[in-house]
């Protein structure tokens, strides 16, 4: 099809993310690497990672190996009373990995999320705290999209107003700290009442709520608090999770084991959709039956690649590639400091904070000239590349969010 015919089509029929029912979108051909070809033939770096996901670049030759592999065999199955090797293989890694030894797998990252909030007030009523039904949470936190999930996101950047009436009302504390901890964490815990049956957050790096990166004290803080008032601690790692900050899980780099943990985006490395949600054996036990069970729960083909993406990850190289990344950044962002109102770089994410709403039509346009595929927003011009990127292709990505910054 002709470029023009497929925005043309897509501006009649399709409904794109956050957006009215007719935008025009850039149409995509194919994937290699590291990078995007457009359908008007240009080849440019995919430097968001679809959405945080194509850690491994796109079609990585292992991942491709296991689809094809898998998809010969069986792509799908119901998981009600039945079960499959690619599934069970990658609960046990996961369960290894995060140290979390019950595994729900789900179909996306908001499912995940609200299944762990399921997780959270069925434990609650079956230790008997049925008076436990919200949660605390602080500002400026994403979650997903979905009800319960939308319910603990930032309440104004999650456009809670909108809502009123419809959303459970949760507990929020102020965003945390990007600095000094200070008596935040005191803060933190007089919020909780009788009615907390759970804390949920993103540890370490706030994503699509403000790319905003805490000190890790602070969620080995929650951890703390989250016992002391025998409350469940749930971290949502769907963004950092799989070595995104430069540690394998952000709490593991805090020094913690959650009591849940939500994991998805990275986790087929951007192949397909899959998120997993865990607990320890005590949540689990305290479940009678847990009500949740997605049709496509633990598609075989979306296990077998992110077991393959397990195997890459566990081969070691993502530390020095994500350490190379993170130097990348440095060196590239260092110098926007001046036309900027921040500039931060954590793991291999680099994030520069306008002081105004940038024009997502110019600055998009701008990188793409550069070469560079960026979707900025609010405030926030930033990328998350794949672990693949060299030095050169950050000097590139680099001038792209240059160019973004100048439009
Ligand atoms: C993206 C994201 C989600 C939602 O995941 P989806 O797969 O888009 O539903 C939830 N939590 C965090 C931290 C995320 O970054």
């Amino acid at each position: 099809m002709h470029p023009a015919a497929i925005q043309a089509l897509d501006h009649a029929h399709v409904w794109h993310p956050y957006a009215p029912a007719r935008t025009t979108n850039l149409p995509v051909a194919a994937t290699d690497g590291i990078h995007l070809q457009l359908s008007d033939g240009r080849r440019v770096i995919d430097a968001m990672s679809s959405w945080w996901a194509t850690i491994h670049g796109h079609g990585h030759p292992a991942l491709v190996a296991a689809a094809t592999e898998q998809i010969g065999r069986m792509s799908h199955v119901m998981f009600g009373g039945l079960t499959h090797e690619p599934a069970v293989r990658l609960a046990a890694r996961l369960a290894d990995m995060v140290g979390l030894p019950h595994v729900f797998f789900s179909d996306s990252g908001s499912v995940a999320v609200e299944v762990a909030v399921k997780m959270a007030l069925q434990y609650s009523r079956g230790i008997g705290h049925t008076e436990r039904t919200r949660l605390l949470t602080w500002r400026s936190g994403y979650h997903g999209d979905t009800f319960a999930a939308m319910s603990v996101c930032d309440p104004d950047g999650g456009m809670h107003a909108l809502w009123a009436g419809t959303l459970a009302e949760q507990v929020f504390a102020p965003a945390p700290p990007v600095g000094e901890v200070g008596d935040y964490l005191h803060r933190f815990e007089m919020l909780i009442d009788a009615t907390v049956a759970a804390v949920i957050v993103e540890p370490v790096v706030q994503g699509a709520g403000g790319m905003r990166f805490h000190d890790p004290a602070l969620v080995a803080g929650v951890r703390e608090i989250c016992d002391r008032h025998g409350i469940l601690f749930i971290a949502d790692e769907i963004a950092t999770g799989f070595g995104r900050t430069g540690e394998l899980f952000a709490t593991h780099g805090a020094g913690v084991t959650p009591d849940i943990m939500c994991v998805g985006k990275a986790l087929t490395g951007g192949f397909m959709s899959l998120a997993a949600t865990l607990c320890t054996a005590e949540v689990a036990q305290a479940i009678p039956t847990l009500m949740h069970g997605p049709t496509f729960m633990a598609n075989p083909l979306a296990c077998a690649v992110a077991g393959a993406s397990l195997d890459l990850l566990e081969a070691g190289t993502w530390r020095a590639d994500v350490a190379r990344i993170e130097a990348g950044l440095r060196r590239g962002l260092e110098p926007l400091r001046d036309q900027a109102a921040d500039v931060r770089v954590l793991g291999a994410i680099g994030v520069v904070e306008m002081a105004e709403q940038v024009d997502m039509v110019a600055t998009t346009q701008a990188a793409l000239e550069e070469g560079v595929w960026l979707r900025p927003f609010g405030r926030l011009i930033y990328t998350m590349p794949p672990y693949t990127c060299t030095e050169a292709d950050m000097a590139q990505i680099c001038r792209g969010v240059a160019a973004a910054v100048r439009a």
